[in-house]
C-alpha cells in the first residue's frame, strides 16, 4: 500500500459541507470561515513513548490526538471546524491504520471537525500531530489573561484522574471498575467544548488542563497579572479516585497530574450561579476552587493551613493562617 493508497483508504472522506471548498487532495485546503469570524489555530504532537504508552490501542491514540486539540480550542471559547493531520508512521499497518483513523473520526465527528489535509511520511518513531482551526467572533475568544482581582477560580470535572489512570495502566494493576474508570479518563479525555462555548461570555480567563491543575493556573495567573488561593478541600475528587488512592495522593494527581484536558476558569462572582446552572443543565460537574488576589503565585490552603506545593508532592507548612 503506497502513500496515496493509505490516505485514500483511511482518512479521505468525501465531505459535503458548506464551509470546505476543497478538502484533501490538492496542495491544500480551502477554508470558508463565516463572514467577520477570527480563526483560532492550536496544534498538538503526540510522541509514541513520551506521550503515550508504546501499546496504547490505535483507536485511543486517534482519538487522543483530536481530542487534545479539541481542548485547547475549548479553552480560547471557540467553535471547532477543520483539522489537519501530520503521520509519520514505522510502517503501514491495515489493521493500526484502520483502528486509529475509527478513533480519530470518533472524536471529530462528535464536535463536527472535518479532515481536510495533512502529511503522510515514514519514519522510525509513531508520531501524531494533529492542527485543529476554529472561528470565534471578534473579540470573543477567552483568554489567559483576564483574570482580575476578586474572580473566582472554577474547574470543569475531577481533575486528576487521568494521571492516576496512566499510572494504573503502567503498572498492570487489578482490575476493577474503579481502575477502567480511572484509566477510561486517560485513553479518552472529554473535551469541554460545549461547555466553553456556553460559558464565554462569562470566563474572564481561561486555560485547559494538560499539566496539572496547579501548573497550568500558575501560568494563567501569572498571564493575567493576579495571584491565586487553590482551596484542597474544595477539590473535586471522583469516587473512583477515592476509592483506590488516599487523600494526599488523591491530592497530589489533582494538583500535578496532566492528561486531564478539563477547563479552568476564572469569572467574576456575580455569575457564578449562571455557570453552575449552565453546567447543571449539560450533566457537567463545575467546582469552584479558589480565588483571584491582586500581586503574584498561588497559594494552596486546607483547613486554614498554607499548603506548600511542588511538583514533587505537597506538604503542609507550620505556619496558620485565618480559616
Ligand atoms: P503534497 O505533496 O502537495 O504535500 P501530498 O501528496 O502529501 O501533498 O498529499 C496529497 C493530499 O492528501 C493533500 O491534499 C494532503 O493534504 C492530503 N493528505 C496527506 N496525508 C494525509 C493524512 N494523513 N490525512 C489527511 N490528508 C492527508
Ligand atoms: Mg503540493
Amino acid at each position: 500500500m503506497d502513500e496515496f493508497e493509505l490516505i485514500r483508504r483511511y482518512f479521505d472522506r468525501q465531505q459535503d459541507s458548506q464551509d470546505i471548498r476543497i478538502g484533501i487532495g490538492d496542495d491544500g485546503a480551502v477554508l470558508v470561515p463565516p463572514v467577520g469570524s477570527e480563526i483560532v489555530n492550536v496544534i498538538d504532537t503526540l510522541v509514541s513513548g513520551v506521550h503515550f504508552p508504546c501499546d496504547l490501542d490505535a483507536a485511543d491514540i486517534g482519538y487522543r490526538a483530536v481530542a487534545v486539540n479539541l481542548s485547547d480550542i475549548a479553552a480560547m471559547g471557540s467553535r471547532p471546524r477543520w483539522m489537519t493531520l501530520a503521520l509519520t508512521l514505522v510502517d503501514a499497518d491495515p489493521a493500526w491504520l484502520s483502528e486509529f483513523s475509527r478513533g480519530m473520526f470518533e472524536a471529530a465527528d462528535q464536535f463536527g471537525v472535518a479532515l481536510v489535509g495533512g502529511d503522510t511520511t515514514q519514519g522510525s518513531q509513531l508520531v501524531v500531530t494533529v492542527q485543529l482551526t476554529g472561528t470565534v467572533m471578534p473579540g470573543a475568544a477567552i483568554t489567559r489573561s483576564g483574570a482580575v482581582d476578586g474572580d473566582l477560580i472554577f474547574v470543569t470535572g475531577t481533575p486528576g484522574d487521568a494521571a492516576a489512570g496512566l499510572q494504573l495502566l503502567k503498572h498492570h494493576s487489578v482490575q476493577c471498575d474503579d481502575r477502567n474508570a480511572l484509566i477510561g479518563r486517560f485513553r479518552r479525555p472529554d473535551p469541554r467544548v460545549v461547555f466553553a462555548g456556553l460559558i464565554a461570555s462569562m470566563a474572564s480567563a481561561a486555560i485547559d488542563i494538560s499539566d496539572g491543575l496547579y501548573g497550568d493556573l500558575q501560568k494563567m495567573l501569572k498571564a493575567s497579572g493576579v495571584a491565586g488561593t487553590l482551596e484542597l478541600a474544595a477539590l473535586p475528587l471522583s469516587s473512583a479516585m477515592q476509592n483506590l488512592f488516599e487523600r494526599d495522593a488523591a491530592i497530589d494527581f489533582a494538583l500535578g497530574g496532566g492528561d486531564d484536558y478539563e477547563l479552568c476558569f476564572t469569572a467574576e462572582p456575580a455569575v457564578e450561579s449562571q455557570l453552575m446552572e449552565t453546567a447543571a443543565t449539560i450533566g457537567l460537574r463545575m467546582s469552584r476552587v479558589g480565588q483571584v488576589s491582586s500581586g503574584a503565585g498561588l497559594v494552596c490552603r486546607d483547613g486554614g493551613h498554607v499548603i506548600a506545593y511542588q511538583h514533587d508532592g505537597y506538604r503542609h507548612f507550620e505556619e496558620t493562617v485565618g480559616a
